[in-house]
């Protein structure tokens, strides 16, 4: 069973430090459904929709659950897992592109929902009579089974909106997507990270040049706690690339105002600058999940 306890996370990370040397991602594709170690797949990303899946040996783990509850089933399904095997749901932010599966998963499933207090709050009227609230506080590092799950703050126009740094096995996986720009603590916490989820969500001129929104909600998009630019994701690079970084995905693309291929073409454009050829670059799509990755 999943437990849940506070730690400081600094044996382990010192552990997992000298793993990393010991393992290699070693391959892609579909699960075989006797995956030992760790597997990741983003099983889908936009702004209409966010969620990925993490399975370790003792835990399979939802990183939000933005589509409908039916979606997730399916999505998962597709890579040979069921919906009732689902250990818990760590949770970013409550909005609805994050969130929009939690009222089946969470109450006709009863998965437990790992979220801060404030995020909590937010969804009471969404989830009324659910009883498996897990509640961290942001900035806290915490343990679900055999990962070591650090969060974080994020500027994001959201109640308390975080990013989570994953330490599973040899791999640490960062989420950073909903925020306005890239902090110094954001930057400190990736820090080293061997995977990155990182938000591409718009084209500045796509969007300025946009006629559906109105003037108001590009302000909102463009601003401190909006969501971050192809280019505000590239000028962030030199700092987030390192060594370490093996695969970085571009992910929560707004579907008006960018495109897979723009996104891609200005992050490996900066990559490239950097020399970083050592990271390989995927643009995670909204409509179905992405290769699986094991280690
Ligand atoms: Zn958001
Ligand atoms: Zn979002």
């Amino acid at each position: 069973m999943v437990k849940l306890a506070q730690k400081s996370g600094a044996s382990e990370r010192v552990l997992l430090s000298i793993f990393k040397n010991v393992f290699k991602m070693h391959r892609e594709g579909g699960f075989d459904g006797t995956t030992m170690g760790f597997s990741f797949t983003i099983l889908g990303s936009g702004s209409g929709g966010n969620c990925a899946y993490l399975e370790s040996s003792s835990v399979r783990l939802l990183i939000d659950a933005g589509f409908s509850g039916r979606q997730i089933t399916e999505r998962l399904k597709g890579i040979g897992r069921d919906v009732s095997q689902i250990d818990a749901i760590l949770l970013t932010h409550e909005h609805a592109d994050h969130i929009a599966g939690l009222k089946v998963l969470c109450q006709r499933h009863q998965i437990p929902l790992f979220c801060n207090r404030l995020t909590r709050e937010a969804l009471a009227v969404e989830l009324p009579n659910f009883a498996g609230w897990k509640i961290f506080s942001t900035g806290e590092t915490f343990t679900l089974g055999d990962l070591v799950i650090d969060s974080f703050s994020l500027p994001h126009d959201a109640s308390d909106p975080v990013g989570f740094v994953i330490h599973a096995g040899p791999q640490t996986i960062a989420f950073i997507t909903d925020l306005g720009y890239v902090t110094k603590l954001v930057l400190e916490r990736v820090k080293g990270v061997t995977l990155m989820v990182l938000e591409t969500n718009h084209d500045v001129n796509l969007l300025q040049n946009d006629t559906i929104r109105p003037w108001s909600v590009k302000q909102r998009i463009l601003s401190r706690h909006g969501h971050l630019s192809n280019d505000a994701a590239a000028d962030a690079l030199p700092h987030l690339v390192s060594s370490s970084l093996e695969r970085l995905y571009l992910a929560h693309l707004s579907r008006d105002c960018n495109n897979p291929a723009l996104a891609h073409r200005t992050i490996q454009k900066k990559l490239d600058h950097l020399s970083a050829s050592h990271i390989d670059v995927s643009v995670a799509e909204q409509h179905k999940p992405a290769p699986t990755v094991h280690w």
